[in-house]
């Protein structure tokens, strides 16, 4: 076996990777890959705990956004600090962290100047701009490393990117506050996740709007973490029950994680006059058909958010550990990296919620929870 000695012990010089290997559909499979080494002063060296499969990593999968093959997969994840560059401060040999996947940017734009680095024309995250997560080991600066409490297990917290993503665009610029009635429409893990973080934000009801196709497991999920009312749209009016549920008014907030022109639509069937819509679902098509005279005359507030800002990591690491709740319903798969069709099968048809990736060696059953 090929050993290399590091301050950890002692580690392989190789490893498997998942990696998608050319443009195209398909074209992803398990390589093996060297070890990455630090080489920068500021760099850390992490051994990956577990890692989360994102729409993106689909996306990717299908050719339908943007990466530089051969590339490792993966974006969402919770590692072990292994090794650090000499100029390191604030990490060690040891610690357990998640980090912010907005590894490159120019730093110079009026986007980055301004603190949002996440849209940055320049960004590159790991994951579809350089190596990712679905591998055992990662190289990264300590700029976007965050220390995770011992409260939060190495599974909840491969979760922090969508979670920061949720309080970016639920609390940060949807603005929930105390006593609120939020309906989050969508029943994904980003919906899921927006159930957490408005329940944590202190709103006093929450409704879920899903589909046939969450019968079996989100919705479950959505009042495990909970959600007070979960509407089967496929049934239901769900903007309808809303506005019928707040004696006419409806929802103060309305956070879109579905993606889908019927989705925005709900949206604004179930918000107040004068209310709020924060927008986190990415939509499969560039154009939907959207009631906007309506939204002109109950004179809405909309709000978008694509990808976590910088102020919401640390913000997303309490929310999580401080959680009432089981967060670990949110996880349905945890996987070797071998068994990535099945994964992406079972997502892809709906068979899922949140599914990780764990590397051998990290001592978790394979396979569906
Ligand atoms: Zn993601
Ligand atoms: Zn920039």
């Amino acid at each position: 076996m090929n050993l290399t000695r590091c301050r950890f012990g002692f580690m392989l010089n190789g490893m498997r990777a998942l990696v998608k290997t050319a443009k195209g559909d398909g074209n992803i499979e398990v390589r093996d890959i060297p070890v990455p080494k630090i080489k920068n002063d500021d760099d850390v060296l992490i051994r990956i705990s577990a890692s989360g499969v994102c729409g993106t990593d689909i996306h990717i999968y299908h050719d339908e956004f943007p990466y530089w093959p051969p590339v490792v997969l993966g974006h969402e994840f919770s590692g072990v600090v292994v090794e650090t560059g000499g100029a390191v401060a604030g990490f060690k040999p040891g610690d357990r962290i998640v980090a912010e996947p907005h590894t490159r940017f120019c730093g110079k734009c009026g986007l980055c100047r301004a603190g949002y680095i996440q849209l940055c024309a320049e960004k590159r995250s790991p994951g579809w701009g350089m190596d990712g997560a679905f591998t055992d080991y990662l190289v990264m600066p300590e700029l976007f490393l965050h220390h995770i409490p011992d409260s939060l297990d190495d599974e909840v917290a491969a979760l922090t990117e969508p979670a920061a993503i949720v309080v970016n665009g639920v609390a940060e610029r949807g603005r929930v506050s105390a006593g609120e009635t939020v309906a989050v429409v969508g029943a994904g893990p980003i919906a899921l996740l927006s159930v957490v973080v408005a329940r944590a934000a202190g709103a006093a009801k929450v409704f879920v709007l899903g589909t046939d196709a969450d019968e079996a497991m989100r919705f479950p999920a959505a009042g495990a973490l909970g959600a007070d009312e979960i509407i089967n749209v496929t049934k239901t009016d769900g903007a309808a029950r809303i506005r019928e549920a707040t004696g006419g008014i409806g929802a103060d907030l309305v956070v879109e994680a579905s993606g889908s022109a019927a989705g925005v639509n709900s949206a604004v069937g179930s918000v107040r006059k004068c209310g709020r819509i924060t927008v986190l679902g990415l939509p499969g098509a560039e154009k939907i058909p959207v009631l906007w005279g309506e939204m002109v005359k109950k004179v809405l507030d909309l709000s978008f958010c694509f990808s976590s800002s910088v102020s919401s990591w640390e913000k997303a690491i309490s929310v999580l550990s401080s959680s009432p709740h089981d967060l670990g319903v949110l996880v349905s798969h945890r996987s070797d990296i071998g068994d990535w069709k099945s994964v992406f099968d079972d997502i892809e048809a709906g068979n899922a919620i949140k599914a990780l990736f764990v590397p051998q060696g990290n001592n978790t059953p394979s396979g569906r929870v």
